[in-house]
């Protein structure tokens, strides 16, 4: 269905950094290999020293790719294997990835790499009529450049300070001293407010790469003991791994988490929440379930939640949650890049499923705009492919077909992020 490509992309999830950012940087291939491709290339087993070389900038580019290769050729047909090579082959112009074909797939990402590289690949190759920004590292707020993004903004480390450290930095970043559970509230409300400023069309949630997702009713009395045994440094943190599994401070980041819902609630500001596989490497898979959440849904019933990535391997869970939860929306960013498979069988479902309003079709969830494209070409793919099987089996007419498309891939997410543009 080539009406599928005509249709310009809201784009519910991006990390893109800044163009000028972006062009300032020695951008080569193993940088866009980097973002997520090296993480099946870790599963397959790359690791050690010639994981180091391969992160190397300043190693020469054939010894880099001599540590590279022998995972390459054993990772390069996953999703994120796949975004890279149609990035490679569609951008710069190499059909093959490969020894011999490096030093020009460099030279291309070099000479590309300057002013106008973001409106070539967003607005001309990629057809994308706005994303929705991550914001990284939640500092204070700065817009992205709006003719490309629109802006969400993450309170994660208003939920979860785990150390003095941790309050002081949010002290700093809103002027606000934090001696009891009060303080830390104003403190988000104050942050809250700076990024409504600053442009925030919703807000945005990755706890659950550090904890579980289920966020208990906790009363103030609980929440300032907590707060008050953080404060006086009376708990220690369990490191690495089994701080994802061990929150000594649970309680407060739960009555927190509440306290945020009430902030989007009040100024009818969207959520986003990370949900199912997580990125990079190791993490517990069942932190992300999205049934965690089912508290929020009742308590929040005017909060319009976003959940991310198909909740994979969860997407049963999540489709039910859709059906049956006015307020569940269903997002396949990053899904097309997991797998396209998944993600035809996920959509065959929900269409069935769930009322299409909820469906959200694409978000590229990438740093680089390469792959962006390369992600926007695999998800109006599959959804073509998806639709054009709906139409042979009788399940709707072409017509119907491409209102669906029109539907996923823009306006039921321009309706939930598009509130600032009109
Ligand atoms: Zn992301």
């Amino acid at each position: 269905m080539a009406a599928v490509d005509a249709i310009p992309l809201v784009n519910t999830h991006e990390h893109i950094i800044p163009e000028h950012e972006r062009v300032a940087l020695d951008v080569d291939f193993f940088s866009l290999a980097g973002h997520y491709a090296i993480n099946d290339l870790i599963s397959a087993g790359l690791s050690g020293d010639e994981l180091r070389v391969v992160r190397d900038e300043s190693a020469p580019a054939q010894r880099r790719w001599q540590a590279f290769e022998p995972y390459w050729n054993r990772a390069r047909f996953t999703g994120y294997g796949q975004a890279l090579r149609i990035a490679i082959r569609d951008i710069y112009g190499v059909e093959n990835i490969s020894g011999d074909t490096l030093a020009t797939i460099n030279e291309r990402i070099r000479a590309k790499n300057q002013p106008g590289l973001y409106e070539d690949i967003l607005i001309r190759r990629s057809n994308i009529d706005y994303s929705v920004l991550d914001d990284y590292w939640n500092a204070a707020p700065s817009a992205p450049n709006p003719k490309f993004f629109v802006y969400a903004r993450k309170f994660d480390r208003f939920v979860s300070p785990q150390s003095l450290d941790n309050i002081g930095a949010l002290e700093q970043l809103t002027d606000v001293s934090i001696t009891n559970l009060g303080g830390l509230k104003r403190a988000m409300e104050r942050s809250f407010e700076q990024s409504l400023e600053a442009g925030m069309v919703n807000v945005k949630s990755t706890l659950a790469y550090n904890r579980e997702i289920h966020y208990a009713e906790v009363s103030e009395f609980e929440a300032e003991q907590d707060i008050q045994q953080l404060l006086n440094n009376r708990r220690s943190i369990p490191s690495g791994f089994r701080n994802r599994i061990e929150r000594p401070y649970r309680r407060l980041e739960d009555h927190l988490f509440h306290h945020l819902m009430q902030l989007a609630q009040e100024h009818k500001i969207p959520v986003q929440i990370h949900t199912g596989l997580h990125a990079g490497n190791g993490n517990f898979i069942e932190n992300s379930k999205p049934t965690h959440l089912t508290n929020l849904f009742f308590i929040y019933p005017t909060v319009q939640f976003d959940l991310f990535h198909l909740s994979y391997p969860y997407q049963g869970e999540l489709s039910v949650l859709a059906k049956i939860f006015p307020n569940v929306h269903i997002d396949f960013c990053w899904a097309h890049i997991i797998s396209g498979y998944l993600s035809r069988r996920a959509l065959h479902e929900m269409l069935e499923t769930v009322p299409a309003n909820k469906l959200f079709g694409y978000g590229g969830d990438y740093r680089y705009p390469e792959l962006s494209y390369a992600h926007a070409k695999m998800a109006r793919r599959n959804i073509s492919r998806v639709l054009t099987e709906k139409v042979e089996e009788g399940f709707c007419s072409e017509t119907e077909a491409l209102e669906l498309a029109r539907m996923l891939l823009h306006d039921n997410p321009d309706h939930m992020f598009g509130w600032r543009r009109r």
